[in-house]
């Protein structure tokens, strides 16, 4: 069986990725890192659910340890209006690192199921990352899946967020701006 590391950016996004891929025979094994969700008590609400979630699908859970808030802020200043491709690239290396050094078959990530994602642009990096690590990156597009996993989720109880992560994007969310696409 090919053994897949699944980096994951919440519970309600990874209660259907998860079944997808056991759906196509992977075996999955869960990540954690994301230095891009602000603050710090809105990071810990989200690895809460997402811990609830390794439990309930019993699926081993790898938590990056720390809060590596500077170092996502670092890739982003001077270049707020690209920063998601930063932010995909800094979560994605940490999956195709973890994947290697651990010796998974594949690694991809719970952001496919989102419809406020760039999906084109998730998997330019992966590959480009896959090729620089050694490793395979898996990409799919699982929007399809976006409103049962959270229907799901609020049925379990789970944490859902109300923005996409970084300050900027609760800025967005709450003020309305326009400068950026809002992404949730
Ligand atoms: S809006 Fe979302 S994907 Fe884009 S930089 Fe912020 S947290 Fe990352």
């Amino acid at each position: 069986m090919t053994s897949l590391l699944l980096h994951t950016c919440c519970g309600p996004c990874a209660l259907y990725t998860i079944d997808y891929w056991r759906g196509r025979g992977l075996q999955v094994t869960a990540l954690w890192y994301n230095p891009n969700i602000h603050p710090f008590q809105e990071h810990q609400a989200r690895l809460g659910a997402m811990n609830t979630v390794s439990e309930l699908k019993a699926v081993p859970l790898i938590v990056v340890p720390g809060y590596q808030m500077v170092r996502y802020l670092r890739a982003v200043v001077g270049k707020e209006r690209e920063r998601c491709g930063q932010c995909y690239r800094l979560r994605l290396e940490k999956a195709a690192q973890v994947a290697k050094e651990r010796g998974f078959d594949a690694f991809t990530t719970t952001l496919f199921i989102s419809p406020h994602q760039d999906h084109r642009l998730l998997s330019q990096i992966g590959r480009e990352l896959a090729a620089h690590y050694g490793t395979a990156f898996l990409s799919d597009d699982l929007r399809a899946g976006f409103r049962e996993s959270h229907r799901a989720s609020r049925e379990l109880g789970l944490y859902h967020q109300r923005y996409c992560g970084c300050i900027y994007s609760e800025w967005e969310r709450y003020a309305k701006a326009t400068m950026p696409p809002i992404r949730c």
